[in-house]
């Protein structure tokens, strides 16, 4: 008999239906009190004129506080001037848990709060529709991801998140303790997903946890992220950025279609992006943005500044595609003709990067190299080598943030706004 606000209709006039929800608000008129019944598909009113419920039902409602916890059986009116053209005449209201009170944060969009107010208090903020609403199209998101890369034969996988090596070097790692050995948070899956290319499955993605110990606090970064990771055997950089325009596309659609009453929520109308998306490479960003006063030296990343610039002048999603070779990580594939240059890419959403990816070394000799132009010790990457010499085929892959690709979708101006619980430079509670 439970029933959803979303699923009430005018229709069902004089139908009797059982609802379970949070107190959102109350308006006591005196002879008549008004309760907004607030579930996790919307918020109902439940309309108690004091002639026509009973003497007990009208008191409690006079007294419960705001946020408890109630479940009402009532009558559907069709109620013109109500939230969804309906009301909900009660016949019995239970308090299931009764709310202390103050609230910690206001959930009602009356008093906006600092984001890290929100932050602290995370459970009480994501009652608010248009918070709940980042996160049910996040659902759809990775349920689509999950679909497409099924379709197009890609096996999911879990690779581990403790491991003794670093993926690329770097000092962006976090050590942990582990028995008496030191090990460390894995900050890709990069070095595993190759790895089962030797193991001979040709295409897998995986949906997991990165950390980066990123110092910097930046509305783009998180210590701990979701990455949505591919690798492909027998295909080139050009196979993989194919995947990834249809796949963010798809996407793009699925949550149009499926998330319209969210999107609702959160005030947003989604456009469609076109396929292909626009590719430029690195030296045309460079000009790009130099034309606008912005030098970067050949061979350093794009900075930020750069890229709001380029991303000004492209905008939407598209790729910057064949990186220098030294901007690159050690396992991108360098043009034959031009070892200088990587078939490498980035896909970007205006100024943001959304994905990196390339197609890597698959030659053992040319990997040894490589590894040790970039500084970094070949004997600490012993397994992963091992995998070189027994028959690795040619292989492609990237790597997209989760909550990037969410974050430039929805529009977010942080990007801790589409995690639960985010993880950045000064937050570990919640
Ligand atoms: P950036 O230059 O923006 O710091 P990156 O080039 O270091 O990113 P990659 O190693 O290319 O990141 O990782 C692939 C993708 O994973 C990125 O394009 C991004 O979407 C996501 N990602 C990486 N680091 C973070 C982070 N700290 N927080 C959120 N997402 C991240
Ligand atoms: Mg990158």
């Amino acid at each position: 008999m439970r029933v959803y606000t979303a699923d009430i209709k005018p229709e069902m006039e004089g139908q009797k239906v059982k609802l379970y929800g949070w107190v959102h608000e109350i308006r006591d008129l005196g002879g008549l009190v008004f309760l907004l019944l607030r579930d996790r598909e919307g918020i109902v009113q439940i309309t108690l004129p004091r002639k026509f419920v009973s003497k007990q039902v009208f008191k409690l409602a006079k007294k419960i506080r705001r946020e408890s916890v109630i479940a009402v059986v009532g009558e559907v009116r069709r109620e013109e001037k109500a939230p969804g053209g309906v009301e909900i005449i009660p016949e019995s209201i239970e308090v299931l848990n009764e709310a202390d009170a103050p609230l910690p944060l206001e959930v009602t969009e009356k008093v906006p709060a600092e984001l890290d107010t929100r932050l602290d208090h995370r459970f009480m903020d994501l009652r608010r529709p248009r918070v709940q609403a980042i996160f049910r199209i996040r659902h759809q998101v990775l349920q689509t991801v999950r679909e497409f890369l099924s379709n197009e034969g890609f096996i999911e996988v879990h690779t581990p998140k403790i491991v003794s090596t670093a993926t690329e070097g770097g000092t962006d790692l976090f050590p942990i303790s582990y028995f008496e050995k030191e090990a460390f948070l894995n900050q890709s899956p990069q070095l595993y997903k190759q790895v089962l290319m030797a193991a001979g499955f040709e295409k897998v993605f995986e949906v997991g946890p990165i950390f980066r110990a990123e110092e910097h606090n930046t509305t783009r970064h998180l210590n701990e992220a979701i990455s949505i990771d591919i690798e492909m055997s027998f295909t080139d950089h050009n196979g993989v950025m194919d995947i990834l325009e249809r796949l963010v596309h798809k996407v793009y659609v699925d949550v149009a279609e499926k998330c319209e009453r969210y999107l609702n929520w959160l005030e947003i109308s989604l456009e469609i992006p076109e396929l292909p998306f626009q590719r430029i490479t690195y030296d045309e960003a460079r000009e790009i943005a130099a034309r606008k006063g912005e030098e970067i030296p050949w061979g350093e990343d794009l900075s930020t500044n750069a890229l709001k610039l380029v991303g000004e002048e492209i905008g939407g999603l598209y790729f910057i595609t064949d990186w220098p070779t030294e901007s690159k990580p050690f396992y991108a594939m360098p043009y034959e003709d031009r070892p200088e240059i990587s078939k490498s890419f980035d896909l970007m959403h205006d100024w943001l990067e959304l994905s990196s990816g390339a197609q890597r070394i698959h030659l053992y000799d040319m990997l040894v190299e490589s590894i040790k132009s970039k500084g970094l010790e070949p004997e600490s990457f012993g397994f992963y080598l091992e995998a070189f010499r027994y028959g690795m085929p040619p292989h492609a892959g990237w790597g997209l943030g989760a909550e990037r690709l969410i974050m430039s979708m929805l529009g977010l101006k942080n990007v801790r706004e589409a995690v639960l619980f985010p993880r950045d430079r000064h937050r570990l509670v919640p």
